[in-house]
């Protein structure tokens, strides 16, 4: 089989041909002036689900984690963060260059949590040589661990207490919703047991909902309209932006109560690994699996992967993401492969 099973990311998806025709069929108008039904009825949609007042459609998850966080903080405050969190790591410190806001950042435990004790230390008292803390930022899932309800309400509520504000990157929210909607199946309950913890929220539809772009935050109304304003400045106004707003539309409608099946695979991938020399599978929730291997074999396995069609990354450890577009038969090749070389070295 010639086709290349590729478990780099959920972000490698391609809009299925039903989210080519709702794109095709979406009625525009120019964003900028507000006038584009499809993006309107999107952030209507999403500040619904959400349980917040209003919401603004970003290009991308890192504009919108930092159109979150200058509308939160002013230049000289603080936002506390995961030491290995997307809004402190992986986004070329946006925050700091654009905003003049300083993060800090907290160590994680294997799970992602911060421990409460930290955070309640980290948060600085009104004293001229301090930034003054203003954010607590969270993220669920983080590397596709789903944070316990407990943690995410003790830390709101720690964080709140102290006069902080608490925003949630939930990149792969829904994710974390439908695993914690287990079998009852209640994703949209899930979802606002979760969101409902948060001052803001930002969600993406680029992941595992599979539209080709795009990300929302959501918030109240005031937070909105100065995230607006900063988007604009950031350069993220968007004219016609029905076209892609309406993917997401159909992402919402399609793609999230099938996440389980993605799950479900990383279970597949996951079980299928175990038992193999030189090589262990150090986390598997949600929809991603991380292995950890001998010493200075990662590059290896990835060339090895990459020569029998299987693209994985490893950037933390070696880590393959389950997606719309992988079915078993991709897991069950990926499996083989990983298994072969393990076998052979
Ligand atoms: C992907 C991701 C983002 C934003 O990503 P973009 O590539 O900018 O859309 C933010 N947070 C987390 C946790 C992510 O995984």
């Amino acid at each position: 089989m010639s086709t290349i099973v590729d478990l780099r990311s959920d972000t490698v998806t391609r809009p299925t041909p039903g989210m080519r025709q709702a794109m095709f069929d979406a009625e525009v108008g120019d964003d900028v002036f507000g006038d584009d039904p499809t993006v309107n009825a999107l952030q209507e949609r999403v500040a619904a689900m959400t349980g917040h007042d209003a919401a603004l459609y970003m290009p991308t998850g890192t504009q919108s984690n930092l159109c979150g966080l200058l509308a939160h903080c002013q230049r000289g405050e603080e936002y506390i963060v995961g030491q290995l969190a997307h809004t402190y790591r992986y986004e070329g410190g946006g925050a700091a260059v654009l905003g003049s806001i300083q993060p800090q950042p907290l160590l994680q435990d294997a799970h992602g949590r911060m421990a409460l004790s930290d955070i309640a230390a980290a948060i600085k008292p009104d004293d001229s040589h301090f930034a003054r803390s203003r954010l607590l930022c969270l993220e669920n899932t983080w590397n596709g661990h789903v944070m316990p309800h407990d943690y995410l309400t003790g830390a709101a509520a720690l964080a709140r207490e102290r006069g902080l504000a608490v925003h949630l990157d939930g990149a792969r929210v829904f994710n974390a919703a439908v695993a914690n909607a287990g079998e009852s199946g209640d994703a949209a309950a899930a979802l606002r047991r979760i969101t409902d913890v948060f001052d803001s929220v930002s969600v993406c539809f680029s992941k595992g909902l599979g539209a080709p772009m795009g990300s929302a935050l959501c918030g109240s109304k005031e937070l909105i309209a100065r995230a607006h304003r900063i988007r604009k400045m950031t350069g993220g106004g968007l004219r016609q932006a029905g076209v892609v707003a309406a993917a997401a539309l159909y992402a919402l409608d399609h793609h999230v109560d099938r996440l389980w099946q993605d799950h479900a695979m990383a279970q597949r991938l996951a079980a299928g690994l175990q038992d193999l020399p030189g090589l262990s599978v150090r986390s598997a929730h949600t929809n991603i699996v991380f292995l950890d291997v001998t010493e200075g074999r990662g590059p290896a396995l990835l060339a090895y992967l990459k020569a029998a069609g299987v693209l994985a990354t490893g950037m933390l450890g070696l880590r393959f993401v389950t997606h719309l577009d992988v079915d078993a038969a991709g897991i069950d090749r990926a499996i083989a492969a990983i298994r072969a070389f393990a076998q052979q070295s």
